[in-house]
């Protein structure tokens, strides 16, 4: 992997979709790939297409409960009878054959008999003991399910860049597949950075602060099933500093960290960074966010979140979550945005996008509409826990007022 450091100047002011471009343009999934027990591979990417071995369903079978006959038999005018010769349950086959004149009782399910090229619905016919009569307007392959209607045998089932779902993993079992080829996990260490920070468990003093991000990131990062290396908190002092980059590029694929990022903040993170790495220092242009580190150290990808709660977490999902998934491998898919009336007032100057937290809901005439969580500083995190989605106010937007449609873009589904 190559990383230009001066195509992206540092004082660029770059729109949430350049960051993506240009990290689009520059990762590329990690390599390795392991072979997993279909049961451990949910949330999981495939590392190559999945072809069936079989076709699905692997036998012609009846699609009702009815009588199974050959449709050269079937009256032109009244009525035929047809007698009675066995039944097909499913899982329990008739063996003999459909001869003319001839019929089987068949199970929805059961493997259509040899002969037999049709299915009649029980309701359709009059059955007198061992004689069925069946009337007009039935066709050839009626209520019969052909194999490999649903899949056939070499078909490709699932794409490579695929993340397997729940009904992927039925999908998976109904072609008898136990073991699947899967990238192998990303390993994403992260540390905090500040003098103010304090784990869980340690006593507030004068100035600290309990670190949350740590926390939020935890759980981010836990969602996308990635491996997870916490280093806890790390002091603003030059040498700890510099030992925990070196000690995260060692071990993990992706390092992350927040805090120390913005201007003002002791210059030796970016010293560091430069001395280890190649890492740009942009300025993006959505709010909250703004700063953020990105580059390489080694072949370890780095990402600086900025340290205020709400930032931290709102550059993760838009900027840093779509990189993971280029290294996991997944393929791209588009984040749903709803376009839907605000109920609240906003204040928005124009210059940066804005990612409102949102709480969207159903108004008494059941109209999907969104309202504001209230106060948006990048601090009130609790405005990201109260919130379901994003209310994406463009760059050029300035305040917004009641009853204005709005983009959100739900956190179901991003998150
Ligand atoms: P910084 O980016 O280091 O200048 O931090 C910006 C703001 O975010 C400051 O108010 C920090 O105290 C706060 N902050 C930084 N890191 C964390 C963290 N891990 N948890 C909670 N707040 C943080
Ligand atoms: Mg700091």
């Amino acid at each position: 992997m190559t990383l230009d450091k001066n195509s992206t100047p540092r004082t660029t002011l770059l729109s949430v979709e350049q960051a993506l471009d240009y990290i689009r343009a520059t990762l590329h999934p990690v390599p390795g790939f392991e072979q997993r027990a279909l049961r451990d591979t949910l949330g999981r990417v495939l590392a190559a297409d999945v072809c069936s071995p079989i076709d699905v369903p692997p036998d012609a079978n009846s699609a009702m409960d009815g009588y199974a006959l050959r449709a050269a038999d079937l009256p032109q005018s009244g009525e035929a009878p047809l007698q009675l010769v066995g039944t097909a349950l499913a899982g329990h086959p008739f063996s003999g054959n459909v001869g003319n004149g001839q019929c089987v009782r068949i199970m929805t399910g059961a493997k259509l008999p040899a002969g037999a090229d049709a299915v009649v619905m029980q309701e359709d016919v009059r059955r007198e003991g061992d004689v069925i009569y069946a009337g007009t307007g039935h066709r050839q392959g009626e209520n019969v399910r052909w194999p490999g209607e649903d899949i056939a045998t070499g078909q490709t089932v699932l794409a490579q860049g695929r993340q397997i779902t729940p009904a992927d993993l039925g999908l998976l079992a109904s072609l008898g597949i136990n073991e699947v080829k899967v990238m192998r996990r990303l390993r994403v260490a992260f540390f905090s950075t500040g003098d103010e920070l304090r784990s869980l468990g340690e006593t507030l003093e004068e100035g600290h602060i309990y670190d949350s991000n740590r926390y939020t990131l935890h759980g981010m990062l836990s969602r996308l099933g990635v491996e997870i290396i916490d280093m806890g908190v790390i002091r603003d002092r030059r040498e700890d500093i510099a030992a925990a980059f070196r000690q995260g590029a060692a071990v993990a694929d992706v390092l992350l960290t927040s805090g120390g990022v913005s201007v003002g903040d002791a210059d030796y993170v970016k010293e560091t960074l430069d001395t280890l790495g190649k890492v740009n220092f942009w300025k993006i242009a959505m709010k909250p966010g703004k700063p953020l580190a990105f580059g390489l150290l080694g072949d370890t990808v780095f990402f600086g979140l900025p340290g205020n709660p709400v930032s931290s977490m709102a550059t993760f999902y838009q900027i840093v979550q779509p990189a993971l998934h280029q290294l996991m491998g997944r393929q791209e898919q588009p984040s749903l945005r709803l376009h839907i009336p605000c109920v609240t007032p906003l204040k928005k100057s124009p210059g940066r996008a804005d990612y409102q937290r949102g709480i969207m809901d159903y108004d008494a005439n059941g109209q999907l509409t969104v309202r504001s969580t209230g106060p948006q500083g990048s601090h009130v995190l609790s405005s990201m826990s109260q919130a379901n989605c994003f209310i994406v106010l463009p760059a050029e937007s300035g305040n917004v007022e009641a009853g204005t449609v709005v983009e959100v873009q739900p956190f179901a589904g991003l998150i």
